[in-house]
């Protein structure tokens, strides 16, 4: 073992570890690889094919007796075409595959298929393949996404400039409010369970990613899984630049104001560092930004530089990772 295997992934943090995969794999030439929301690989057709891949796992992604089983199979599938969206691409097949505890009940199956169909059908993707196995009892999901777009025109995390405005796309918060209040067993009243199906029926903002693709003048953009505390900073690492964030800017849906302050929770935490939102993350020329019609948040502006300075309210925060909780 080299002095460099000594660490353990907690140390590592899981950005740490992608980045030892990608020292050891660097993308063919022209081929978008590793660090983005999708590999962009050319085709001889003028377009560019878009993939992607997503697991979730019983226990660290979703507790199997609170999710129902339909929206896990929507969630499956969305969080999935989520990516290609980040791409300003459409989704067009999905390749499922499930290791599954043999006693579980086919009417489990039967809804899982229902969920994972009507996400797909929504947005015309098309399940080609996968594979199945027996889990000895967790049950473990992965799904690969393929899409595609014009050659050239994948937005990736690369592109921000600095002077851009940093956009979203929605509210952020909503989802991880969600999770809260399921994990601290908060009693569901409408608004709770209003927030709770944020998190479990997120969806993939396709045509807000395809427009704002065919926009002259927007630059990065990625989906936000991991909340904009860590996502915003993958766009500012491949960029290299920095970034002002607005904190009182960051949009808010009215529920989540409303339970928050009934709860006394956090809301800019839960916006910030909560991730599951799904919605876009993108910056873009002044001008430009001026010129978008479809709705939007300007949070904050591209410096040059490194690091996000949290102005506002004199806060700072990070994001998630998975190996760092
Ligand atoms: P996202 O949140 O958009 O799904 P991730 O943060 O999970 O993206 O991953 C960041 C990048 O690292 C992506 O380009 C992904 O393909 C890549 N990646 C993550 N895990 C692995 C792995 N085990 N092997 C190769 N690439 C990986
Ligand atoms: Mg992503």
């Amino acid at each position: 073992m080299d002095g460099k295997g000594s660490h353990t992934l907690a140390e590592l943090g899981e950005f740490g570890f992608i980045g030892r995969i990608r020292e050891r794999f660097p993308a063919p030439e022209g081929v978008t690889g590793i660090g983005d929301d999708c590999a962009v690989i050319p085709q001889r057709d003028g377009r560019d094919t878009l993939v992607s891949t997503d697991m979730l796992i019983e226990g660290t992604h979703f507790l199997r007796d609170d999710i129902p089983p339909y929206r896990l199979g929507w969630k499956s599938a969305a969080v999935n075409v989520s990516d290609i969206a980040a791409m300003g691409g459409t989704p067009t097949a999905t390749f499922l595959s499930v290791a599954l505890p043999p006693g579980l009940e086919a009417g489990w199956t039967d809804e899982f298929l229902r969920g994972f169909a009507d996400l797909s059908k929504r947005f015309g993707v098309a399940l080609l393949g996968g594979d199945t196995t027996a889990s000895p009892d967790r049950i473990c999901i992965n799904v690969a996404v393929l899409g595609e777009c014009p050659a050239g025109t994948a937005h990736l995390r690369s592109a921000a400039r600095a002077g851009d405005l940093v956009c979203v796309t929605g509210t952020l918060g909503d989802s991880a409010a969600g999770l809260k209040a399921i994990l601290g067993g908060v009693e569901r009243d409408a608004e709770i369970q209003a927030l709770i199906e944020r998190h479990y029926l997120p969806l993939p903002r396709v045509t807000e990613g395809l427009r704002l693709a065919a926009a002259p003048g927007v630059h990065a953009m990625m989906d936000i899984s991991d909340g904009i505390g860590s996502d915003l900073r993958h766009i500012l690492d491949a960029s290299g630049v920095g970034a002002e964030v607005f904190v009182e800017a960051i949009p808010l849906s009215p529920a989540l104001e409303r339970v928050c302050a009934r709860l006394g929770w956090d809301a800019a935490e839960l916006a910030v560092c909560g991730g599951e939102d799904y919605e876009l993350l993108f910056t873009a020329d002044p001008e430009a930004e001026k010129a978008l019609d479809i709705p939007h948040t300007v949070i904050g502006r591209i410096l040059s530089g490194n690091g996000i300075r949290w102005s506002g309210n004199g806060r700072s925060f990070s994001g998630f990772d998975h190996f760092r909780r």
